[in-house]
């Protein structure tokens, strides 16, 4: 089984065999802004497992959106070069088989809540946080999936609770103003720290910065903190899932595993907020293997 993430700076793949073992592991750049060339380069990767392992079967792909049930084409992509288009027939053409395509939270809860950080769990919330922010939901073993292919999309609700200096806030991709999505991803992260004076710096070196003691990073990652605590504690309080996995470059980010339930208090609604919160067990890797698997486990209903 051929398992591939296309995410919007780095693409990954995996050969991963039935017994779930990895046997080869690339990541190379995404072509950014280029859908010509995605299409060649999973075309590519396929072609060069399929030279090392031989016939491989089914093949998953996790993309950062979903296909509308609708139309057949990619929507909700934050990379947008991707929306609009007919992936799926195209990747079918280049490949010569129809793929598994799903959305990449999709595919990343899958992984960890099969025999990731949710092994176990009745229900697992995925929670990506990165270039952009998306989720997904199993609930005993299932993937929750809906008529509109959006189950988890909570990225692109409003902030909670905006306070004065939110509103109406960043624009997002999606025409909206004041996403989730602005506020959490890393760009976003990023972003309001220049915004408050800081430097110019990616997520991971805020939080580093913070935790070497610079008084403008622990600022800006409190603010994060506090964001991430409002948006989440919504979810919660609708769906309250036993475990919250991480997943994104954010989640190596350890603050956020002890800063985060240390805020949940004030936001969900209860006594005591029993959640878990875990970082993913196969790291970066989750949505790919979450990918192979989606192409084992749900044939039928990614491949419309
Ligand atoms: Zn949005």
């Amino acid at each position: 089984m051929l398992g591939i993430d296309l995410g919007g700076t780095k693409t990954e793949a995996i050969v991963l065999s039935p017994a779930d073992v990895v046997l080869d592991r690339r990541r190379v750049a995404s072509p950014t802004g280029d859908y010509d060339a995605t299409i060649r380069l999973i075309r590519g990767l396929a072609a060069t497992a399929e030279d090392r392992f031989g016939p491989l079967g089914g093949i998953g792909i996790g993309i950062p959106g979903a296909l509308s049930p609708a139309s057949g084409l990619v929507k909700n992509a934050n990379s947008t070069w991707l929306n609009g288009r007919a992936l799926k027939a195209d990747l079918a053409a280049a490949l010569g088989r129809t793929p598994a395509i799903a959305n990449d939270a999709d595919c990343f809860v899958l992984s960890e809540a099969a025999d990731g950080a949710g092994k176990g769990a009745e229900s697992v919330w995925g929670l990506i946080l990165g270039t952009g922010v998306g989720s997904g939901i199993v609930v005993r073993g299932r993937l929750l999936a809906g008529p509109n292919a959006i189950a988890g999309e909570w990225g692109h609700n409003p902030l909670p609770r905006p306070k004065d200096e939110e509103r109406p806030g960043p624009a997002c991709y999606c025409g909206k103003q004041g996403c989730i999505e602005t506020f959490l991803s890393g760009p976003g992260f990023a972003a309001d720290h220049r915004a408050h004076g800081g430097a110019d710096l990616s997520p991971t070196a805020i939080a580093a910065a913070a935790a070497d003691g610079d008084p403008a990073a622990a600022a800006s990652l409190g603010r994060y903190l506090d964001r991430l605590a409002r948006a989440t504690a919504t979810v919660i309080n609708l769906l309250d899932p036993e475990v919250v996995v991480l997943g994104g470059g954010l989640s190596n980010i350890a603050a956020l595993y002890t800063g985060l339930p240390a805020l949940w208090p004030r936001h969900v609604f209860s006594d005591r907020v029993l959640t878990r919160l875990l970082p993913p067990l196969h790291g970066d890797a989750s949505g790919v293997r979450g990918a192979a698997r989606m192409a084992r486990k749900y044939p039928e209903k990614f491949s419309n």
